[in-house]
C-alpha cells in the first residue's frame, strides 16, 4: 500500500483485483445450447470429446495410385518400377489402383504415390519413378484425434477452427455458457444522453454507450441503467434495480480523489461487503473502486474516459472473463515493439501508457500517444496498444524494448 493525500492508502492493482475476484460468489454460469453456426466466440461450456476416430479411416493426402509400398523398393525415374493397374476394391502384388485426396485406401495399399512421380502407359500399367515407405501420403485413421480424446476444453472461447473440428466429429450443437448480464450506469449532474440535446454546460454521455462496446466485444450482454443525477440515493436505486436483473453492475463518475464519493458511498448502503477497495496505486484510473454485493461484482469507474477505459481493463476484462466462463483471462495480443520516446510514471504505481504501434521492414516501432488533457478519449482512437510500467520502474527510456499490449490494429508504414 501507498500513501496519498486524497486516499488514506492506495492499494496496489495486483492486490485490489485478487481481493475483489476472490469474493465474487459467482459458479459457474448456466449452460446453454447452440446451433454450431451460433457459437463463434462463445465460451465452451462442457469438454467436446471426439465421438469417433478422425479421419474415420485411413485416407489418401495427395492425387495419385495406392500401391503397396514394397512394390517400389529400388524405383527411380532411371529405373521405374511397373505396376498394373486395377479397379478392384482390394490391390495385390505389383498393382495400383487410381485415387484421389480424401479417398479411402483401398485394402492391401500401404501408400499413395503422387500423380507427379508416375506415368501412365497405354497398356494399363503404370511407371513409378520414386520409392515409398508404408504410410507414406496416407493420412491414417484416427491421426487427427482419437476417439474419446478432448477436442476442445470446457472454458475455450470458440474459434472458426474449433467450430470446424466439431463440425468434423459430427457435431451440429455445442453446450455454451450463458452469456453474463452487465448493467452499466452514468452518474453526474453534467450528463446528457446522446441524441438529447445538451443544455448549458452539458456534456454527452460516452462512458457508458463504450463500456456497453467494450463488454459486448467480450462477449457479454449489457443493461442500459441510463443516467443518474450526482444523489446518492438515486444512484443507490438505480444499482439496486441493476443487480436485479444482471450478473455484474459497472458504474462511471462519482468516484474521485478527495471530491465527492457518491458511488461507493451509495454502493456502501445497499450492503456488505459493499466496497473492497476504493483507490488503487494505478495510473490513470486511480479513483476507481471495486466493490461487491449480493456475491455480484460492482465496478466502480472513474468518469475521465480514459481513466475509465484502464479500470475497465484492469478491473472489468478479468471479471467479465470469469462471468463468461473462461479458464483465464484473455490476454491482449502482445508485440516487443522499440520506444520511440522516453515515458514518466510515478514510482508505486502501475501506469498504462497508450502507444501507437507501426511496423516497418519487420521493426515495430511505438510512439506514446500524449494529448492536452490526458482524459482525451481520442487518445485512445489514435493508439493501439498500452505499454505497462511496473510499480518499480521510473518511466521507460527511448529506445527501451517494451511489451505493447495491443488493444486495435497494427499500421504499417
Ligand atoms: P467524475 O469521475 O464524476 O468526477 O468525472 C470526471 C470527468 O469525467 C467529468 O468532469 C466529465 O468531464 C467526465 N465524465 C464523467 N462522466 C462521463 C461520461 N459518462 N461520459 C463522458 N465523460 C464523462
Ligand atoms: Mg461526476
Amino acid at each position: 500500500m501507498v500513501k496519498l493525500k486524497g486516499f488514506q492508502k492506495l492499494t496496489l492493482t495486483d492486490q485490489a483485483l485478487t481481493t475483489w475476484l476472490g469474493a465474487i460468489q459467482a459458479g459457474k454460469p448456466m449452460v446453454e445450447t447452440v446451433a454450431l453456426q451460433d457459437a463463434l466466440h462463445r465460451v465452451l461450456a462442457v469438454d467436446l470429446v471426439a465421438g469417433e476416430d478422425l479421419p474415420r479411416f485411413d485416407k489418401s493426402a495427395v492425387d495419385g495410385y495406392s500401391v503397396k509400398a514394397a512394390d517400389l523398393s529400388g524405383a527411380t525415374q532411371f529405373k521405374p518400377a511397373i505396376l498394373q493397374l486395377t479397379d478392384n476394391q482390394e490391390i495385390t502384388e505389383k498393382q495400383a489402383k487410381q485415387i484421389w485426396t480424401g479417398n479411402p485406401i483401398p485394402k492391401g495399399a500401404d501408400a499413395v504415390v503422387m500423380l507427379e512421380n508416375t506415368k501412365k502407359r497405354e497398356s494399363g500399367e503404370i511407371e513409378v519413378w520414386s520409392q515409398l515407405a508404408p504410410g507414406d501420403n496416407v493420412s491414417k485413421k484416427g491421426e487427427d484425434i482419437k476417439k474419446d480424446e478432448v477436442a476442445t476444453k470446457a472454458g475455450t472461447r470458440i474459434n472458426p477452427y474449433h467450430i470446424a473440428l466439431a463440425a468434423a466429429l459430427g457435431n451440429n450443437i455445442l453446450k455454451v455458457y450463458r452469456k453474463p448480464n452487465i448493467a452499466i450506469l452514468a452518474t453526474g449532474n453534467e450528463l446528457a444522453e446522446v441524441g438529447t440535446k445538451p443544455l448549458g454546460n452539458q456534456i454527452f454521455d460516452s462512458n457508458k454507450i463504450m463500456l456497453q462496446a467494450i463488454c459486448q466485444e467480450l462477449g457479454a450482454e449489457t443493461i442500459d441503467m441510463g443516467i443518474a443525477k450526482d444523489d446518492t440515493d438515486e444512484i443507490a436505486e438505480k444499482i439496486k434495480t441493476a443487480l436485479k436483473a444482471a450478473d455484474a453492475v459497472i458504474t462511471t463518475g462519482g468516484t474521485s480523489v478527495g471530491g465527492y464519493d457518491l458511488v461507493p458511498d451509495a454502493v456502501n448502503q445497499l450492503g456488505k461487503p459493499g466496497v473492497m477497495v476504493h483507490g488503487v496505486a494505478l495510473r490513470p484510473a486511480m479513483p476507481t473502486a471495486v466493490a461487491v454485493l449480493e456475491g455480484k461484482p460492482v465496478l466502480i469507474l472513474s468518469g475521465n474516459p480514459v481513466a475509465a477505459v484502464i479500470g475497465f481493463e484492469v478491473f472489468g476484462r478479468p471479471m467479465i472473463c470469469k462471468l463468461l466462463g473462461l479458464s483465464k483471462t484473455e490476454p491482449r495480443p502482445a508485440v516487443k515493439a522499440v520506444l520511440a520516446r522516453k515515458v514518466a510514471s510515478a514510482l508505486g504505481r502501475k501506469t498504462y501508457i497508450r502507444v501507437k504501434v507501426t511496423s516497418k521492414n519487420g521493426e515495430f516501432t511505438a510512439l506514446p500517444v500524449s494529448a492536452k488533457g490526458s482524459g482525451a478519449i481520442t487518445t485512445m482512437t489514435t493508439s493501439n496498444g498500452f505499454v505497462i510500467v511496473p510499480e518499480n520502474r521510473e518511466g521507460i527510456s527511448e529506445g527501451e524494448t517494451v511489451i505493447v499490449h495491443m488493444f486495435a490494429d497494427l499500421e504499417e508504414e
